[in-house]
């Protein structure tokens, strides 16, 4: 039995488990990756924005919050999968089949990058399907496709032109939604061409990937366009799947939550990205897990006065 069990270790989750210790909760953090960090680990340029820290890039940041909960009394398990969530019995069972029990969850799941669920997507994934521009060098010499017209798919392009002779952006507005420097690089590197209108339909390959199959409005037949890599950048989704029917969620399917950071369910919190913050940031998700914590703390210090 733990005072709270707090599920996701990114910027919101070890900021939950912060405050929690610091209030003097017994508390348990539950993490499915076998790192901690979160999307943290997948931002690859200097972080400027976050006061007081800044860092060359996500995992930089990530390293300092883990040594500022080194010497802290919480709990933290990786790899963990969680099979099954009862909100209102506030009760966790894992995978190994363990059961967990708690006076209040935290629910610090946050976002993943949304899938196309085109054909060859799941098929190539580490054979030519790119999850991070991270690390240029294993791009060096292929011809490359990013799929998406956002920010994310401005930036993996420019990344991507570092090392690959030839970068195709392929998005299905007819502007690219991307914020101007981005866009305006885009139109001056000669490695890049950008096809507006447009949809990538199946990603083609015997063993790696060899062709995408494209779409262009306007045009009479899809075509075929030869790369090795493919990367996909088309939004993000909440990780919420385990917790549906259960509580109040908004038609994306993100937590809907009270300024308390309180969901529907009494004593279930959700913090961070998960609950759609007007601005998500690692500034908001850090002040949401110290929110939700100093809640929890007053409710279960109230119970405990009552019951002296
Ligand atoms: C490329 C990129 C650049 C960014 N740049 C900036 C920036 O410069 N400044 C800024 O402020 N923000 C930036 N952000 C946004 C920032 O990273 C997020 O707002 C922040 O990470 C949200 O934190 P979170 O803890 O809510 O969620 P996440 O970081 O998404 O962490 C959620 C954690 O929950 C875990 N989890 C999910 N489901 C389960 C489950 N079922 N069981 C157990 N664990 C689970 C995940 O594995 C993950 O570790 C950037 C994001 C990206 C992708």
């Amino acid at each position: 039995m733990h005072d709270v069990l707090i599920i996701g270790a990114g910027p919101a989750g070890l900021s939950a488990a912060r405050w929690c210790d610091e209030l003097g909760l017994d508390t348990l953090v539950l993490e499915q990756n076998e790192q901690v960090g979160g999307q943290l680990l997948s931002v690859h340029n200097p972080i400027e924005n976050y006061l007081g820290a800044r860092a060359a890039n996500g995992r930089e940041l990530r390293d300092r919050f883990v040594e500022q909960t080194k010497d802290c009394d919480f709990d933290l398990w990786t790899n963990v999968e969680i099979a099954g969530v009862d909100l209102k019995a506030k009760r966790i069972r894992l995978r190994s089949g363990e059961e967990l029990q708690s006076i209040a969850i935290v629910i610090a799941t946050g976002l993943r990058r949304r899938k196309l669920g085109i054909p060859g997507e799941a098929e190539f994934v580490g054979r030519g399907m790119i999850e991070s521009s991270g690390d240029r060098a294993a791009f060096a010499g292929i011809d490359a496709c990013v799929i998406g017209g956002g920010d994310a798919a401005a930036e993996d392009a420019l990344l991507l032109a570092e090392a690959c002779p030839t970068v195709t952006l392929v998005h299905r507005g007819k502007k690219l939604r991307a914020r101007r420097e981005f866009t305006e690089a885009l139109h001056t590197n000669h490695c890049i061409t950008v096809f507006p209108e447009s949809v990538v339909r199946r990603i083609i390959g015997s063993d790696r990937v060899e062709a995408v199959e494209i779409e262009r409005a306007g045009a009479i037949k899809p075509f075929q366009m030869a790369v090795q890599g493919v990367i996909v950048r088309v939004g993000f989704e909440p990780n919420t799947e385990l917790f549906r029917e259960q509580l109040e969620m908004d038609e994306r399917a993100y937590v809907i939550i009270s300024s308390l950071q309180e969901t529907s369910v009494g004593n279930v919190f959700a913090i961070g990205d998960v609950a759609n913050p007007l601005s998500p940031t690692i500034s908001s998700a850090v002040g949401a897990g110290a929110t939700a914590a100093r809640v929890i703390a007053s409710r279960l210090n109230a119970v405990q006065n009552r019951s002296r």
